[in-house]
């Protein structure tokens, strides 16, 4: 049944970033079919569901361009330890994970999005095909970034040994192929398949040529994690000679394609390379706040680069990530007015949305696809509303969301998830991650933990 939200504010986030007040939305099938006076869309849709707007923002879904949910297992404990990890157990807790576990600990991500407004994940991990029936069922309009290494990180950070195995390679490529193969355009076209390599230290030569191949092959786009600690450039010019960015220059894997997370431990040389070959950055700011570093967004786009925004670990709420990213932007320039609020929400939307290759989502316009949020206006913290994006930026929460559609289809209304059973998920989410912490220490109890930690079953 086609659908009209009635009498709300839509924000359409399109190329005159327009604010409509007492506007309707009139939704059918999974297109956005017509914006305008409340009257004249309801005569446009004479049999569609009407929906009270009033009171209400209606604006596009959130793409979080750079995540991975099964990270949450970490929450309330890896925000603390920098990056690369101080912590030095010599595997992480995750390891402790069954297949039906990560289901979970993925599950818990993505509900975690859908309440803070995300329709859009960008999720990057190792062994997705465990979960990725479960991220097709969250009704998410979700692209899946499978990631090759032929280094062993954890080994390389804990001992310094820089092995480059092909075979690890290899199993990286084909793992790639397969979840494209099972998954790419499956859910009516919801999901996606993108080709990731792990992070400029991690991938040699001959794989970064390759993963590059094997993205042209399949039309897809491509991630990797990029300048993200100091650890990593001096990692980089000590194995290659060369700075990250100028590493992936000069082996052709830098590209309009290319989402590049982090960005952050950066100088100017590779910012011009960056931005010449117009690679997205995904500006991860609220990780980036809490490890200590402030990416220099403001070059970056300067340069060239289109700017998006993710998440990262332990967290899912884009509400966050725009306003930390406002924040630490003006912090790192002295500059109390710029970026805007309506810059950092186009981040989080049109420009992540391009980034993901989803050009059909991201505004509200008609014609796009009907992947959108509404948002509480009449709230303490919220009014006056005579400028509510400025006010949703500055001062909105996750709570506030309240409604979220992907591809036409309800995934939360009125504050409950529908296609998830979100309170089994959280319950089995809570016994999970204090077991796999619990087993974690108990095989090192040698390993310096500077925390206390409640591991008991709940
Ligand atoms: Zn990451």
């Amino acid at each position: 049944m086609p659908t009209v939200i009635e009498h709300a504010t839509v924000i359409t986030v399109d190329a005159g970033r327009r604010v409509l007040p007492d506007t309707a939305v009139g939704i059918d099938g999974n297109r956005i079919v017509a914006i305008g006076p409340t009257d004249e869309v309801a005569a446009q849709l004479p049999r569609a569901e009407r929906i009270d707007g009033r009171g209400k923002a209606v604006l596009p879904g959130f793409a979080n361009c750079h995540t991975h949910f099964t990270l949450t297992l970490s929450r309330g404990i890896q925000e603390d330890f920098s990056f690369p990890s101080t912590l030095r157990f010599p595997r992480n807790a995750g390891a402790y994970l069954s297949d039906e576990e990560r289901v979970v600990m993925a599950q818990l991500g993505a509900l975690e999005s859908i309440r803070s407004g995300t329709t859009s994940p960008f999720e990057i991990g190792t062994g997705i095909a465990a979960y990725a029936d479960a991220m097709m069922a969250t009704g998410l309009r979700i692209v899946l970034g499978e990631t090759a290494a032929d280094l062993d990180q954890a080994r390389a950070v804990r001992d310094g040994v820089f092995e480059f195995d092909d075979a690890r390679g290899e199993a990286g490529l084909q793992r790639i192929e397969d979840l494209h193969r099972g998954y790419h355009g499956a859910g009516d076209g919801r999901v996606s398949v993108a080709v990731a390599g792990h992070a400029p230290e991690a991938v040699s030569p001959g794989l970064l040529r390759r993963l590059r191949d094997l993205q042209e092959r399949l039309g897809a786009i491509a991630t990797i994690h990029l300048n993200q600690s100091w650890w990593e450039v001096e990692a980089v010019m000590r194995t290659r000679g060369v700075l990250p960015t100028e590493y992936l220059f000069q082996h052709d894997y830098l590209h309009d394609r290319l989402v590049a997370g982090h960005c952050r431990c950066m100088d100017t040389r590779e910012i011009a390379l960056l931005g010449r070959s117009r690679t997205v950055v995904a500006f991860n700011s609220a990780i980036a706040a809490r490890r200590g570093y402030s990416p220099r967004i403001g070059e970056l786009a300067a340069a060239g680069c289109p700017i998006a925004m993710g998440s990262d670990n332990m967290a899912e709420d884009m509400v966050e990530v725009m306003r930390t990213g406002l924040f630490m932007e003006r912090v790192r320039t002295g500059d109390g007015e710029r970026p805007t609020p309506e810059d950092v929400l186009e981040w989080a939307t049109a420009a992540g949305h391009r980034a993901l290759a989803q050009p059909e989502a991201g505004t509200l316009e008609v014609g796009k696809l009907a992947d959108l949020i509404v948002v509480e206006t009449q709230r303490a913290h919220l009014v006056p509303t005579m400028r509510f994006v400025s006010a949703f930026v500055h001062q909105g929460t996750p709570a506030d969301v309240t409604s979220v559609m992907v591809d036409g289809r309800w995934v939360m209304r009125d504050g409950v998830v529908l296609t998830m059973d979100e309170r089994a998920i959280v319950r089995e989410a809570e016994r999970i991650g204090r077991r796999a912490w619990r087993r974690l220490l108990e095989d090192y109890p040698d390993v310096p933990f500077p925390v206390t930690l409640d591991t008991r079953d709940p």
